[in-house]
C-alpha cells in the first residue's frame, strides 16, 4: 500500500453527466507527449461527449518530448503545450500522472478497463552505437544528454565532464545540431530558455573549444533542417565550418528536394567561412563528413574516436580502410532513439518500436507516434498520426463495449495505493516552477520526482 494513497485519490471525475450510461467509450492513452495529446484531441473530435479519455504518464508532469526533448532554447516549439493544455482541461479528459504502465498497472488490466488502449510512449531510449568503447566514461547517448539539460528525472545525475576541450557529436540529424548548439552557447544566450540551472552552471564552466559533428555520409545525406542549421551561423562565441572538399559540385544540388537544398546552402556558406584556425570566434563547430565512427578509445573515460573514411555506394557509407583518430574528451551519439518495451506488448526488436500493423497491435491495443513509426518527423507529424489511429479504433469498434473506464482504474489505483498525480496537481507543479524561475527564464523545472510531488502539496 502506498503511504500517500488516501491523499491522491480519487481522481476528479469528468464533469460530464451520466458517467455510467451505455454508449460512452473509454480510451486509455499511454504517454502525454505530442502523440498522446493529439490522439486525445482526435478522440474528442470523433466522439464528443460520448468518450472519456485518460492520458497516463509515468512522470508527474505532462507533455513528454515537449518538456524533455525539445531544446530549451526553442521555446516557440514548446508553445504547442498550450494546445495540449486545452485538451487536458476538457471535461472528458483526465491526466493520470505518476503511473507506470507495465509495472503499476499492466496492459492486460488496462485492456480489461478501457475499450481501447493507445500506446503513445515515444522513443525515450538511445539506440546503441554498437562499436567498441561505448561504455567508457563521458560517452552519452542524446536521450541521456538532452534529458540532462532538459531536467528529465532519469538523467539528473548525469554530470558530464566538460573540462576537456573537444566534443565529438555523432550523427547528422537535428538532435546533433541541438546538442552542438547547446554545447557552444554562452550563459547569456540561454536567456529566455528553460535549460535547468545545474546544466546551465556546468555548461557555463565548460572548456569545450572544438565540437566535431561526425556524419558517416555526406552533405547531401544530412537529416538536418535549414532553420536549425542556420542557427549555427549566429552563435556568439562559436562558428561552424565545413571542409570545402566535402561538398559535391553545386550543380548536383538541383537534384535535391527544396528543403534539403536550403540546408545545403547553409553548408556551402559554412564552407566559405574562415577555417577554424583563422576564425574570429573561439569555439569551432566542425562538420566532418564521410566519417564513420569505428571505436571509442580510452582507459576509463573516452580520449578519442577512431574514424574510418567512407565512400557512398548506392547511397550507403562503405569504409575505405583509411582510419584516423579524433582526440575527444566527450562523445555524444545522436543517432536516433528506440521505444521502451512494455511487458505483454509485442516488440519489433529490429526497428526498436512496438510490433504493429499501421498502429494496430492486438484487439483493443494500438500505438501511435514514435512508438508506432519510429523516431521521425516533426511534432506536427503526430497530429495526423493521432487522428489516423482514432479512425482505426472507430472502424474496429463501431460501438462501446460498456467497459468500466476511468472509474475502474480509480478503484484499482486505490486498492494498489498508487500516488496518482492529476492535472490540477500538475498545475501546482507548473505554478511552482514558474514562481522559482531565474530572471528571464519561463520556469525552473524540478528535476526529480520527489520535488515534483512535493510541489503538489500532497507529500
Ligand atoms: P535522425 O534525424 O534520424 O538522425 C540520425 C542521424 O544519425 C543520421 O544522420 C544518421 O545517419 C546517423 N546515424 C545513425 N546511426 C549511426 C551510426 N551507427 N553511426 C553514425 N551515424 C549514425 O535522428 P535525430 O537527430 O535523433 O532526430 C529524431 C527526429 O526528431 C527527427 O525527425 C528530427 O528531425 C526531429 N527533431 C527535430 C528538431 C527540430 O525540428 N528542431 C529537433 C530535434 C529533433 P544516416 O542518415 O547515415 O543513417
Amino acid at each position: 500500500m502506498h503511504p500517500q494513497m488516501s491523499q491522491f485519490l480519487p481522481l476528479p471525475t469528468p464533469a460530464l453527466a451520466d458517467e455510467g450510461r451505455s454508449g460512452v467509450r473509454h480510451i486509455a492513452i499511454i504517454g502525454s507527449g505530442p502523440a498522446g495529446y493529439y490522439t486525445a484531441e482526435a478522440a474528442q473530435k470523433r466522439w464528443g461527449e460520448d468518450v472519456r479519455i485518460d492520458v497516463f504518464d509515468r512522470l508527474p508532469v505532462p507533455y513528454g518530448l515537449i518538456r524533455s526533448g525539445v531544446a530549451p532554447d526553442h521555446q516557440s516549439i514548446k508553445g504547442v503545450a498550450k494546445r495540449f493544455e486545452g485538451v487536458a482541461l476538457s471535461a472528458n479528459v483526465r491526466f493520470v500522472g505518476h503511473v507506470a504502465v507495465g509495472s503499476d498497472v499492466t496492459i492486460a488490466e488496462l485492456q480489461g478497463l478501457y475499450d481501447a488502449v493507445v500506446l503513445a510512449t515515444g522513443a525515450p531510449q538511445d539506440r546503441p552505437l554498437g562499436i567498441p568503447g561505448e561504455a567508457l566514461g563521458n560517452v552519452y547517448g542524446s536521450a541521456a544528454f538532452v534529458g540532462w539539460y532538459n531536467g528529465h528525472p532519469n538523467f539528473t545525475a548525469l554530470a558530464p565532464n566538460l573540462a576537456g576541450t573537444t566534443a565529438v557529436v555523432i550523427g547528422n540529424g537535428n538532435v546533433a545540431l541541438d546538442v552542438a548548439r547547446i554545447l557552444a552557447k554562452t550563459r547569456d544566450e540561454f536567456n529566455g530558455s528553460d535549460i535547468v540551472g545545474p546544466a546551465l552552471d556546468l555548461l557555463d564552466a565548460s572548456r569545450i573549444a572544438r565540437i566535431v559533428i561526425l556524419g558517416r555520409r555526406g552533405p547531401h545525406q544530412i537529416a538536418m533542417t535549414p532553420k536549425e542549421l542556420g542557427e549555427l551561423a549566429h552563435l556568439n562565441r562559436a562558428a561552424p565550418h565545413v571542409a570545402p572538399e566535402d561538398l559535391p559540385d553545386e550543380a548536383a544540388d538541383t537534384a535535391l528536394d527544396p528543403g534539403q537544398r536550403k540546408s545545403v546552402v547553409h553548408l556551402r556558406a559554412f564552407a566559405a567561412s574562415p577555417a577554424p584556425e583563422s576564425a574570429a570566434k573561439p569555439i569551432a563547430i566542425e562538420f566532418d563528413f564521410f566519417a564513420a565512427p569505428r571505436a571509442l578509445l580510452g582507459e576509463t573515460a573516452v580520449t578519442g574516436v577512431e574514424v574510418e573514411r567512407t565512400v557512398l555506394v548506392d547511397g550507403q557509407p562503405v569504409g575505405t580502410g583509411d582510419k584516423h583518430v579524433i582526440p575527444a574528451s566527450l562523445v555524444i551519439a545522436c543517432i536516433g532513439y528506440q521505444t521502451s518495451p512494455i511487458p505483454g506488448v509485442p516488440f519489433d526488436d529490429r526497428n526498436g518500436r512496438f510490433a504493429n500493423e499501421d498502429g494496430r497491435i492486438a484487439e483493443g491495443l494500438y500505438c501511435v507516434g514514435w512508438s508506432r513509426r519510429g523516431p521521425s518527423g516533426t511534432i506536427g507529424t503526430n497530429r495526423p498520426d493521432g487522428f489516423g489511429i482514432i479512425e482505426k479504433v472507430a472502424a474496429d469498434q463501431p460501438a462501446a463495449a460498456g467497459k468500466p473506464g476511468g472509474g475502474g482504474f480509480d478503484a484499482l489505483a486505490a486498492a494498489r495505493g498508487l500516488a496518482v498525480v492529476t492535472f490540477s496537481d500538475w498545475q501546482k507543479i507548473d505554478a511552482a516552477e514558474i514562481a522559482r524561475a531565474r530572471d528571464g527564464a519561463p520556469r525552473e523545472k524540478f528535476v526529480d520526482v520527489a520535488e515534483m510531488i512535493a510541489a503538489t502539496g500532497k507529500d
